[in-house]
């Protein structure tokens, strides 16, 4: 092994390196009042993603969310820790004056960048900044079966801008199938004329062809189609998250029903690590560039 270097040991540096400080995550739900974001927020944090132990028939009354509040959860598997925060948010767009309803929501996420460069050009400044930075925007879309409201696309043009913004179809089990699909198209468009650019843009010079085929593959299933819920029903011996329709049971956690795991493999598994770094390396480094440039005059 003549010239051989062990630049491959690199991959288990870094591994090591990473697993001690562990990950954090913070994904935030923006929509309509009553859209299901609370219940997604639980059923995220209630499904496999955190393993922790339900009781059966065990049924939260949600109560309507009022302010701007984050949970977290440590979830730990095979020794990787991953503190996963979830913010919810109050509903808006049922009022008359809709008009700046997105202020609070873009406040926030522009809070935690300002927090985050305040840490980056202080003196003493931290080992490690505490990320609390949005790292994905899951965005709800009313199952009206129509089109995109204007108040939904004000709002997303704006929070493109500032964070990644990923679209789901709230309470998906009230349309049928033909009309999901019907509708997601329809909201594709919608997207593209408005030139609203939802995760995960296409132009990422980073990306190897795999991944550029994998997004390409989500962007035609995007938006998610989803459920949400925190109450286990009893289907053929199993318990399951699932709601209760005229149809039977809507299994939360079942493709076949909804694309709920979509969103969390997406999220989770498989898109987590580059929603961290476009969050980073795009969006916080454009309000970097802006807040350095009006504190220089
Ligand atoms: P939020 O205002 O967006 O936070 O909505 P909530 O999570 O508080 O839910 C409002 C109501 O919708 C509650 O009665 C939920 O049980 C119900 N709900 C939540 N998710 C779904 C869903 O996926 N499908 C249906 N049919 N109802 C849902
Ligand atoms: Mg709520």
């Amino acid at each position: 092994l003549e010239g051989y270097v062990g630049i491959d040991t690199l991959t288990e540096q870094i591994r090591k390196k990473a697993l001690r400080q562990g990950f954090e995550f913070n994904v935030m739900v923006v929509g309509g009042a009553g859209l299901g974001k609370s219940t997604l927020v639980n059923t995220l944090f209630k499904s496999k993603v955190s393993r922790r132990v339900c009781h059966p028939e065990e049924e939260y009354k949600t109560p309507k969310t009022i302010e701007i509040k984050s949970i977290s959860h440590v979830i730990e598997e095979k020794g990787i820790r991953l503190q996963l925060t979830i913010t919810d948010t109050p509903g808006f767009g049922d009022h008359v004056d809709n008009s700046k309803c997105w202020q609070p929501i873009m406040r926030h996420i522009n809070d935690q960048y300002e927090k985050y460069l305040n840490e980056e050009i202080s003196i003493k400044r931290r080992k490690r900044i505490p990320d609390t930075r949005v790292h994905c925007c899951i965005y709800f879309i009313p199952p009206s079966g129509h089109s995109l409201r204007p108040v939904d696309i004000e709002v997303m043009k704006r929070l493109v801008q500032v964070a990644n913004v990923i679209p789901v179809i709230a309470k998906s089990d009230s349309l049928t199938e033909e009309e999901r699909e019907a509708f997601k198209q329809r909201i594709q468009k919608d997207l593209e004329a408005n030139e609203i650019r939802v995760y995960p843009t296409v132009d990422n010079a980073d990306n190897d062809e795999d991944e550029l085929g994998n997004n390409a593959k989500i962007k035609e299933r995007i938006p998610f189609a989803v459920v949400g819920s925190t109450s286990q029903h009893q289907v053929a011996g199993k318990s399951v998250l699932g709601r209760k329709t005229r149809w039977g049971i809507v299994e939360v956690e079942n493709e076949a029903h909804c694309e709920f795991i979509h969103l969390r493999n997406m999220i989770i598994r498989t898109h987590l690590q580059d929603l961290k770094e476009v969050t980073a390396q795009v969006h916080y480094e454009l309000y970097r560039h802006k807040r350095l440039e009006t504190l220089k005059k």
